[in-house]
């Protein structure tokens, strides 16, 4: 199952939960504000979430993380280059908002890594770097589910922005067309801030064209 839920702190991100029908036992995506409405969910729906999962170290998407972490003694993680951006508010982007956003206690994994539950070794997302909109960025991806949860990399009809700390566009080029859109065609991309796309719609845009 997974269900999708914006969250609105400075900006309006898509949090995601990726629960295992059977044990309903799962991971939350980008917990980017509201730690209050996500636990009310997590507690109505009986979720068990083991892990919460950054895509990359900006600020919207990771503001919850620690209060949720710490509501439920469970770890957070993100690409071994997301400490750049966890404990520094500047490269975070918290700190041009007026916030001084850190996180002190994290998971740093290496690009591969294969994060199962414990409840279920079945149910697993694999961490795959895209690095371009940051140098941490990572997609997770289920080929069981036919999803891959994008961040800010790939949006429907538009990239991710690259101007900010660590940002660069010609690797975030070749970071979607070389990894994302050689996904099977009907893999569903779902991204940080707009509605949900595919692989397929996502080929046909023609800024990608030069680079497929
Ligand atoms: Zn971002």
């Amino acid at each position: 199952m997974i269900l999708s839920l914006p969250v609105t702190g400075v900006f309006t991100t898509n949090a995601y939960f990726y629960i295992d029908d059977v044990t309903v036992h799962g991971f939350l995506l980008d917990p980017g504000a509201e730690a209050n409405t996500l636990l009310a969910v997590i507690r109505q729906k009986g979720f068990t979430i083991e892990k919460i999962l950054l895509t990359h170290g900006h600020f919207d998407h990771m503001e919850a993380a620690t209060e949720i972490s710490d509501a439920l003694s469970v770890p957070i993680c993100m690409h071994e280059k997301g400490r750049d951006y966890a404990e520094n508010p500047r490269w975070n982007l918290s700190e041009g908002c007026g916030l001084y956003i850190k996180l002190d206690d994290v998971n740093y994994l290496p690009d591969g890594s294969e994060i199962a539950l414990e409840a279920n070794q079945a149910f697993s997302l694999a961490m795959h770097h895209v690095p371009g909109h940051t140098t941490d960025s990572v997609f997770y991806y289920s080929a069981k589910d036919n999803v891959a949860f994008v961040g800010d990399s790939i949006f429907k009809n538009s990239f991710g922005l690259t101007h900010f700390p660590g940002g660069d566009e010609g690797t975030l080029m070749q970071s979607v067309t070389g990894k994302i859109l050689n996904l099977p065609e009907k893999t569903i991309l779902l991204s940080g801030h707009t509605e949900p796309t595919t692989v397929g719609a996502e080929r046909k845009r023609s800024w990608y064209a030069p680079f497929l």
